[in-house]
């Protein structure tokens, strides 16, 4: 599929929309009642830290819902304000946090149903209303939509768009797209359905492999298993690994983006010499500034004497996880959790583990004086941080 043609043609689509419906004002005000929180805009007044008893929280200084979110959830609640009775889906959660999914529902905005492991998109009729997510969508689901006619409402953030054009860009001059992401994430499931041929590697240690095989050669069939999920079609690792991009989804972790790139850039560099770089490495700057920040601040927090982090984040969210990984390199024992009813007492929290499973820790929280640093990725409302602290407060009382 030409899919730079196709999404041309979906723009100009009049039931494609992807700049709102002008109830920003209405809309505003609900966003604030129902997600904002004044304990949490106290905190950001006194320099990021607040004490209450024997508790010192230290919020890191970028945190929570990212413009991209906000945007993507504003969009969603405007669709519902301008579109009141017809039937209106979503392709996927608008972004990865239950409380805000759960607010989906009860405005009856409904998730496409999975059939073994398939979304099913025949309940979907032509005056229907679809809800694209922020991560968007695969250019294959939205030619199913632009098919049956039904009104598409994309919310897509428009940095995720710029990684797409780069995969394009690959495309357009036959280079392999080394997308760095997890391939089963809908953002690089959607960025790589733009690509044309493409390999997904989930951090430094797959990069080097990649790189090793470059330069040395070494098992295809090895290679070929390993990355079984993670390539394009009939992907040639003797054949496609002459000319390569860097590619990102835009949650990961920058640093390690960019040691990828540079891994890269030094393989071909070795392999192909100076003169020749440009002929067979491209790099693009792909990194979101949300993630960046989220992470820079992350990064400092993380230097001062912490007794321990809670990181606040659904278990699906991509950058929440970069978050923890970064206190757990720390070793400051730190705890993912999506929401406050986690904490079920003093002694035990039910937490998400780096490898994804929850768990239960019991005696989480230090008697005496402690200094709690806390933080909560792109898609998490500032109410459900105020939760967190409030319930720290109260069990240290
Ligand atoms: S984290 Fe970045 S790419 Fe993702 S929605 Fe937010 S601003 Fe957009």
């Amino acid at each position: 599929m030409d899919t730079k043609a196709f999404k041309r043609t979906l723009q100009h689509s009049e039931n494609y929309n992807r700049k709102g419906f002008g109830h920003q004002a209405e809309v505003t005000t609900q966003l604030q009642s129902e997600y904002q929180s004044s304990l949490i805009q106290e905190i950001r007044d006194r320099n990021y830290v607040l004490e209450s008893g024997n508790v010192t929280i230290r919020l890191a200084q970028a945190f929570g819902f990212c413009w991209g979110v906000e945007r993507a959830v504003a969009m969603a609640y405007e669709t519902r304000q301008h579109f009141p009775t017809e039937q209106i889906w979503i392709t996927n959660e608008i972004i990865h946090n239950p409380s805000v999914n759960q607010r989906m529902q009860e405005m009856a905005v409904k998730f496409i149903p999975v059939e073994t492991g398939k979304k099913d998109f025949s309940v979907v009729e032509t005056n229907d209303v679809v809800i694209l997510p922020a991560f968007g969508a695969s250019v294959q689901e939205m030619q199913i939509l632009h098919d049956k006619g039904c009104k598409i409402v994309d919310t897509t953030c428009p940095w995720v768009s710029k990684v797409w054009n780069t995969v394009e860009k690959h495309k357009k001059i036959d280079y392999t797209s080394i997308i760095h992401g997890k391939y089963k994430h809908e953002e690089t499931v959607a960025t790589s359905s733009f690509a044309g041929k493409y390999l997904i590697v989930l951090n430094l240690k797959e990069a080097q492999y990649v790189a090793d095989y470059i330069l040395k050669g070494g098992n295809r069939e090895e290679f070929l298993q390993k990355f079984a999920k993670a390539c394009s079609a009939g992907f040639d690792p003797d054949q496609d690994l002459a000319r390569v991009g860097i590619a990102n989804q835009t949650t990961m972790l920058k640093g390690e983006t960019e040691q990828i790139g540079k891994l890269f850039e030094r393989t071909m560099m070795q392999k192909y010499g100076p003169a020749e770089l440009n002929e067979h490495f491209q790099s693009f700057n792909t990194i979101c500034d949300a993630t960046q920040e989220r992470q820079d601040a992350m990064l400092e927090l993380v230097q001062h004497d912490l007794d321990l982090m809670v990181v606040i984040g659904g278990f699906n969210s991509s950058n929440t996880t970069q978050l923890q990984q970064i206190a757990f390199e720390r070793g400051i024992p730190s705890y993912h959790i999506d929401c406050v009813e986690r904490i079920k007492s003093g002694s035990a929290i039910e937490h998400r583990q780096l490898n994804g499973e929850l768990a239960i820790a019991q005696n989480w929280l230090p008697a005496g004086k402690i200094v709690v640093g806390v933080t909560s990725g792109a898609s998490t409302p500032d109410k459900v941080v105020e939760d967190i602290i409030e319930k720290i407060f109260t069990l240290k009382a």
